[in-house]
């Protein structure tokens, strides 16, 4: 069964796009048909992977606004066969304008997902760091929520926050909607105040929260600068052992469900 995956958080610079990419990269080479939606106007996941912007060819902001399928707008990428990925312009904020008068807003990526879906194993919607227009059509879309999470002091508060956006989501527009798990980011072993939040954050949600946590490794912030995610540009560093053992985790809680 396939599976659509959205990285949320609301908060800015938690390690969603990397974990997007990184992620969606460790699937496809696990065998998994993997197809990443860049959803955020910034397009970092874009080119992340390499995609220039602005070169005319469809990104999302087309897919959303009618003005080409999904299929125009998947690039494969070279090296990956299993893996598609649907670039992202700043002209994606453009679209949260635009539909904000129109019916069915929150369902438009829900449609046009629909259309393709059965062709992959696993969507990720790497989403913008607000809980906006676009961040509610990845959750009217998705199966599952990933939310990312940096253990530092206002972690909880925005995590509250997230959780109360997903019940709403579940609760009005989309039933099938479940936390898939919430990932502790850029985690710093040696910073005790780290360590204390870790402990918080598992003691209140234990269950929902993923065994492995992804380390702070600079391979991981330098890798994007050369167009390739970190589990590519360097995959026995920390930070890409990580994600692939967070791969690991996500297959095999998906062959215990
Ligand atoms: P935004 O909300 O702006 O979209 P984001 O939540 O997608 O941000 P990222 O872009 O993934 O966050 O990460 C923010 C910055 O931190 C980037 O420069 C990224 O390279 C770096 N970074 C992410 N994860 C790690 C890590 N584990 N170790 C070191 N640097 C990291
Ligand atoms: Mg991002």
């Amino acid at each position: 069964m396939n599976r659509i995956i959205a990285i949320v958080n609301r908060k800015g610079g938690v390690g969603k796009t990397t974990t997007a990419v990184n992620l969606a990269a460790t699937a496809a080479a696990a065998g998994k048909k993997t197809l990443l939606v860049d959803f955020d106007p910034q397009g970092n996941a874009t080119t992340a992977f390499g995609i220039s912007k602005g070169n005319g060819l469809p990104s999302v902001y087309d897919v959303m606004t009618g003005l080409g399928t999904v299929r125009d707008a998947t690039r494969q990428i070279i090296g990956a066969n299993q893996l598609g990925v649907i670039p992202s312009t700043a002209d994606l904020s453009g679209a949260e304008i635009e539909l904000v008068n129109t019916r069915n807003r929150e369902f438009r990526l829900r449609e046009k997902l629909k259309q393709i879906e059965q062709e992959y194993d696993w969507i990720f919607i790497d989403c913008p760091p607000s809980l906006g227009l676009l961040t509610v059509n990845a959750l009217a879309a998705a199966h599952g929520a990933l939310i990312p999470l940096q253990c530092e002091y206002y972690a909880m508060e925005g995590l509250s926050q997230v959780l109360k956006t997903i019940e709403i989501i579940k609760k009005n527009i989309n039933k099938s909607l479940e936390v898939e798990g919430i990932l502790l980011t850029m985690h710093e072993y040696y910073n005790p105040r780290n360590l204390e939040i870790e402990r918080e954050i598992r003691s209140h949600l234990g269950t929902l929260t993923y065994q492995v946590m992804i380390p702070r490794d600079p391979i991981l912030n330098t890798a994007p600068g050369f167009g390739r995610p970190g589990v590519w540009y360097h995959p026995w560093s920390p930070g890409a052992l990580a994600y692939q053992n967070l791969t690991l985790e996500m297959l095999h809680k998906e062959l215990k469900s």
